[in-house]
Formats: structure tokens, C-alpha cells, sequence
């Protein structure tokens, strides 16, 4: 009996060793290492930018930060790209492939929030990083550096680049990086985006259109002479009247929101300047031109009703995200070997009180590998300029779990698991797929061909052309 539970557990070992020869690949067994020799500082930059929490265009520290890493490491970084002080462009080694990847790093206003499972803001009234970002930049920059190594030790051929892309959440950093021609010579393109759940992204997002609409009147005393006023917020409220009756006649997909952001002094003057800015969302852009078209009337029509003068200015907008199956597998074969992210107690009660709090179902964290699901005719609420960058180069994408389900995104809920544990582990497990699936597309010409056709094939005749207005990006001036 002995002897032949000796045989068994000697035949298994040997199967278990031709099993792993035939699957592994030194290269990716190299890449994850690098992302492990690099965690705690990897773990470091992220904290320092979660902490920073700035927002659009305004991510000096942040930016900064990220830069001189990749700077400490051997990257040719240049900063300052497409006239925004916080766009920066990492760099390293020469010649084709050049695979990019990008990392974003603004926060969002107003959430503020400790890395704990209760409401508590660190600095009241500061910004929070309630999507991830602080995450997002630092595991891409993982994953580039990974890639770097292998450059330059000459097990991997071309150039690896890190796009430091600001401004996500307003404005849209990548599409004045993309406008200056910034991805014209990339082969492809990944990201990844914090998440509830871990999969390669197969799901577009909606393209949109950011505008601010303004009306000119004539001040007047409200009580003693107002036949002499033209109200502005007249204009503004009978606009409003026309859009909210608009949504019976737009398709579900469409999405209309705003907010007002003047609407006159005091009630004994006749407002003379009112302003709202919106936004308009679609499942494609045609959608979206289509609504904007009929929203730009009504604003017309609101402005002759109250004898005031409209304005309408965009101040950006994004495409949809084109996705690409083939890249979409690659990366899931990837994240499919790494395997789940396994949750110790502490981390679980944490997601689980973030639950309770927010008024969720306590269910936890979702640490698995969910399977590539199908590309949804209509994407659920949300866009990205990522999307734009997918129009110029085939773009791949990760989803990886850093917050639990349940609770509400873009809020304190993220924030929270953003600067702990749970947001590590899905920022280190990111940095790896991305790094592995860069080998892939380093190694395999083929596979690189394949994805380059279908992104041809999926943009189709569409010529791409960016909502941005002519000239700079709206930089923040310092004070
Ligand atoms: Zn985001």
C-alpha cells in the first residue's frame, strides 16, 4: 500500500512538472515578479496620490509623483504634454512594437473620505478618489515598468510607453492628447479600470457631450420698473421646460443631466446672466449629435420666448469606447491563470460594513474571474475618453475589483477601499494581467495583426473627430 501511494504521488509530481513547462512562460513568470518586487512602492505611489486628491487638471503632486518614478527607473519621461502642466509620457526602448498603456490620476470634488468603512471625510470639503484613479495610475505604471525590465534585458523587443493621462473625470485629458497626435504611432493601447468585478471589458461606454448653455438679459428693479428687465433666468427655466419635455421623445438610451450655475444675485434685481451646464449621453455619438442638435433649438427658442440672448458652448465631450474581442481574450486568458483574488476576514468585514452603511446587500467583495461576457447593444450609464483614444489605436481594457458591490461609485465608498488593502490587491493584480498580455503582444506579430484588423474593421468609415473646441486645454490658472 505504502509503495503505491509512493508511485502516485511520484507520477503526479511528474505530470504536475510537464503540465507547468508546457503552460508557463518565463517571460510572464518574469513580469509578475517584477510587479511583486515593486508592490510596496507601487502600493507607496498610490497611497501618496489617493491622499493628494486632486482633481482635474489640477493633479500637480500626483502627476509629479508618478513621473519621477518612472523617472528613478530608467523611463525618458517628458511632462507637460498637450499644453497641460499634468500630462506626462513615459518611455522605454526604441523601435516597433510600441505598446502603450495608460494611467489616469484625478480625483473627483467634494468626497473626501478616510480609509474606513464609515462616512468620514480626512479634509472636509476636499476631494476624494471615489473612481479609483490613484489605483489606476500607479498599477499601470506597475505593468510598464514590468515590461521595461524585460526591454532592457533584451528578452523583449520595441518600445513600452506610459501615457500619464489627467483630467478624466471633467475635461478629458486624452483627448487633447490625442489631438496632438500622441497615440499616432502606437500599435496598441491598455488600460484597466477599478471595478466591483474582475474580467476583461467587452462593454462600450456612452459617448456624451459636455456643453454649458448661457443667457444674456437686462437688469432692471424687479418691483419698480421690471417691463424694463429681460430675465436671463427666464431663458434658462423655459430651456429647462424644453429639455425635460424633450426626454418623452428621445430614445431610452439618451441621458440628459444638469446642474445650474448662476441664476442671478438677489430677488429684487432681474437676473441679467444665467448659465447651466449639461450634459448630453448616448450609446454612440451619432445619438448624441442627433439630441444636441434638438437641445441647441431649444435653447434658441427658450432665449426669443424671454427676449434674451443664448449661448451655447462646448467644452468637451467623449466618443464611445470601441472594443476589441481579440485583445479582450488575450488579456482574459491572462487574468485567467493568475487566478481570484483571495480576501482575508479583516477585508471582508470591511466591504461588508461599507454595505451595511450604504444600505446594500451585505454580500462582500467578488474576488473571482467572471467569464468574457457579451458586448451589450446599449452600455450602461458612464463615459470615458479612453473611448477616443479607442477610435485612434485598438485599446484593451481590465476590470479588476477594488470596491465591494452594493455601494454606491464616485462616492466615499471608493474612496475608503482606494487607500487600504482592497484597493492594493486589485491595483497589483491589474499591473500583472497588463504586463503578461504586453508580453503577449510583444511576442506575437500575428496576434498584433489580428487585433489591428478588427479595430479597422469595428471604426469602419467613421472619421474621428474630437467635441473639443480649437485651442488650449482649459488649465486651471495656479493660485
Ligand atoms: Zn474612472
Amino acid at each position: 500500500m505504502r509503495i503505491i501511494l509512493a508511485v502516485i504521488i511520484l507520477t503526479g509530481a511528474m505530470i504536475n512538472v510537464v503540465a507547468q513547462s508546457k503552460k508557463s512562460n518565463p517571460k510572464k513568470d518574469a513580469v509578475i515578479k517584477s510587479v511583486l518586487n515593486h508592490e510596496k512602492e507601487l502600493i507607496k505611489l498610490s497611497d501618496e496620490v489617493w491622499s493628494y486628491a486632486e482633481t482635474a487638471l489640477k493633479e500637480v503632486k500626483s502627476s509629479k509623483v508618478l513621473a519621477d518614478y518612472a523617472e528613478s527607473q530608467g523611463f525618458r519621461v517628458k511632462r507637460g504634454v498637450a499644453n497641460m502642466p499634468t500630462a506626462f509620457i513615459a518611455e522605454y526602448g526604441n523601435g516597433k512594437p510600441i505598446i502603450g498603456i495608460m494611467g489616469e490620476f484625478d480625483a473627483l470634488p467634494g468626497i473626501s473620505q478616510k480609509a474606513q468603512p464609515t462616512k468620514e471625510a480626512l479634509v472636509t470639503g476636499a476631494g476624494g478618489h471615489g473612481c479609483g484613479h490613484n489605483l489606476f495610475g500607479a498599477g499601470s505604471l506597475g505593468a510598464a515598468l514590468a515590461i521595461k525590465e524585460l526591454i532592457e534585458q533584451g528578452k523583449l523587443k520595441g518600445t513600452v510607453r506610459f501615457y500619464g493621462t489627467p483630467a478624466e473625470e471633467a475635461v478629458g485629458g486624452k483627448i487633447y492628447m490625442a489631438r496632438d497626435g500622441l497615440f499616432s504611432d502606437v500599435d496598441v493601447c491598455l488600460d484597466w479600470h477599478p471595478d466591483v468585478e474582475i474580467s476583461a471589458n467587452m462593454q462600450s461606454s456612452q459617448a456624451m457631450v459636455d456643453f454649458v448653455v448661457e443667457f444674456k438679459g437686462k437688469a432692471a428693479h424687479a418691483a419698480a420698473d421690471p417691463w424694463n428687465g429681460r430675465s436671463a433666468l427666464d431663458g434658462l427655466t423655459l430651456f429647462l421646460d424644453g429639455v425635460n419635455t424633450l426626454r418623452e421623445h428621445v430614445r431610452p438610451s439618451v441621458r440628459m443631466h444638469y446642474v445650474i450655475q448662476s441664476g442671478g444675485d438677489v430677488p429684487n434685481v432681474v437676473p441679467e446672466y444665467a448659465k447651466l451646464w449639461m450634459w448630453v449621453r448616448d450609446s454612440k455619438r451619432e445619438g448624441v449629435d442627433e439630441v444636441f442638435a434638438r437641445v441647441k433649438d431649444i435653447a434658441k427658442g427658450a432665449g426669443l420666448m424671454a427676449g434674451v440672448e443664448p449661448k451655447v458652448t462646448v467644452q468637451s465631450g467623449d466618443y464611445e469606447l470601441l472594443v476589441n474581442q481579440k485583445g479582450a481574450e488575450t488579456l482574459q486568458k491572462n487574468i485567467e491563470t493568475l487566478g481570484p483574488i483571495v480576501y482575508s476576514e479583516e477585508e471582508i468585514a470591511f466591504a461588508k460594513k461599507i454595505q451595511e452603511v450604504s444600505g446594500g446587500k451585505q454580500v462582500g467583495l467578488d474576488g473571482k474571474i467572471h467569464a468574457l461576457k457579451p458586448t451589450k447593444e446599449h452600455p450602461e450609464g458612464g463615459s470615458t475618453d479612453v473611448g477616443d483614444v479607442s477610435w485612434l489605436v485598438p485599446e484593451i481594457t481590465a476590470l479588476v475589483t477594488t470596491a465591494p458591490a452594493n455601494a454606491p461609485w464616485h462616492s466615499w465608498a471608493v474612496v475608503a477601499c482606494g487607500g487600504m488593502s482592497i484597493g492594493h490587491k486589485g491595483m497589483v493584480f491589474a499591473a500583472k494581467s497588463l504586463a503578461m498580455t504586453m508580453v503577449d503582444l510583444y511576442e506575437n506579430e500575428q496576434l498584433r495583426k489580428d487585433i489591428q484588423a478588427e479595430f479597422e474593421n469595428r471604426k469602419g468609415s467613421q472619421v474621428y473627430k474630437a467635441y473639443i473646441p480649437d485651442g488650449p486645454p482649459p488649465v486651471p490658472s495656479r493660485n
